[in-house]
């Protein structure tokens, strides 16, 4: 199989695998329990987390343990708005942020929280002017992402957060698809990552918060993350997190080399038929979201079975629902729905990506064929 889907999720390192199995075989113990065991568990946690912190980079601030980004952000959201001061009621987001987001906000909505959310242009980013317009006093929070999951285009972050601030507002960053491919940006005062997207184990996530900007507590019970977030902790989970992030650090250069010569082998490839979804500079280049005029992408993906890519992101996908990232950047239905997106990264090779492109193409040419 050819893997593709590197924004659904990467493959997890050797390295991370091995530095787990220890602590999912022999070393069971509970890292919050006082004995000898637990200690050794709660310390492998602790360097787990500052690898994550140094993964992110930011200063004067640190790091919760999550079951996922989903939780991240619904933390960040929900726990925010439960500390709103009088009068702040408000928060901001973007029409392409993931649906932990998007659907936390409609939730919010349902409580009585003011939710306005920024429309993008073709290339997918937003104006800045409208943010700037948009932001009072009544805003608590400002929500963007620093990297779509979907199209690949990078947000202005900084800015974002300096203006967020001016207005007396917090800004939370979803990284998700940031962490480890693209610098984190000073400024945001809320992060939220994901082990699985940087060849980490699935089901553990963080959220970054700034010293003084922690929201209100959702999951309660023990209050294990510092009295902030309940539940016992993973070692294995964090410790696979903590080497995923180590390993990020130290091969920030090469992967990011990798994935130019990759995308610039992609860009060779692919033939003129094709557009890119987003814009192409203002981009991660290891998404490449494309589409071509009258393709039928389901079948694509049906008559492709030992490629892995995907129809736009994995969470939509199967829903039948054209993409809202795709519809927000102003393409039609047809044209979202004759879009594909292919994601590589540090294990792909150049051979696997002219193979599949041309594949997917030759199955394209073959259906317009046979539609002819
Ligand atoms: N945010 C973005 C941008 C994502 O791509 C994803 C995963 O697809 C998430 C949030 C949710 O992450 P998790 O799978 O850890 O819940």
């Amino acid at each position: 199989m050819i893997y593709l889907d590197y924004q659904a999720t990467t493959p997890v390192a050797p390295e991370v695998a091995e530095a787990m199995r220890p602590w999912a075989e022999e070393k069971f113990a509970n890292p919050h329990s006082p004995s000898r065991w637990g200690a050794e568990a709660a310390a492998a946690v602790e360097v787990a987390r500052s690898q994550v912190e140094r993964a992110i980079g930011l200063d004067g601030g640190s790091v919760a343990f999550t079951g996922s980004a989903t939780e991240a952000l619904n933390w960040a959201l929900k726990g925010t708005a439960e500390n709103a001061p009088e009068g702040r009621n408000r928060i901001i987001t973007v029409a392409t942020e993931h649906a932990a987001v998007l659907d936390t906000c409609e939730w919010l909505a349902g409580q009585g929280f003011d939710i306005t959310i920024l429309p993008v242009a073709t290339d997918g980013l937003i104006a800045i002017e409208d943010l700037k317009r948009e932001l009072d006093d009544s805003v608590m929070l400002v929500a963007a992402m620093l990297v779509n999951n979907e199209i690949g285009v990078i947000h202005s972050i900084a800015e974002v957060a300096a203006l967020a601030h001016g207005a007396g507002a917090l800004m939370l960053c979803d990284a998700v698809q940031g962490l480890g491919r693209v610098a984190i940006p000073n400024g945001p005062d809320l992060v939220a990552v994901s082990a699985h997207k940087i060849h980490g184990p699935k089901a553990i996530g963080a959220l970054w918060m700034r010293d003084g900007a922690q929201p209100a507590p959702i999951i309660h019970g023990g209050g294990q993350e510092r009295g902030m977030r309940s539940g016992t902790l993973s070692p294995a989970l964090c410790v696979g997190f903590g080497e995923a992030a180590k390993l990020a650090t130290q091969r920030e250069q090469a992967d990011h080399d990798h994935v130019e010569q990759l995308w610039a082998r992609a860009m060779q490839a692919l033939g003129d038929r094709w557009t890119i979804n987003g814009s192409a500079e203002r981009r991660y280049h290891g998404n490449l979201n494309i589409r071509r005029a009258g393709v039928d992408t389901a079948r694509l993906v049906a008559d492709l079975r030992d490629v892995a890519f995907s129809l736009g992101s994995a969470c939509a996908s199967g829903s039948g629902r054209p993409s809202h990232v795709l519809r927000a950047i102003g393409l039609s239905g047809r044209e979202a729905r004759s879009s594909v997106r292919l994601g590589f990264g540090r294990y792909t090779t150049e051979a696997e990506l002219v193979d599949a492109l041309g594949r997917i193409d030759a199955a394209a040419d073959a259906q317009e064929k046979f539609a002819a």
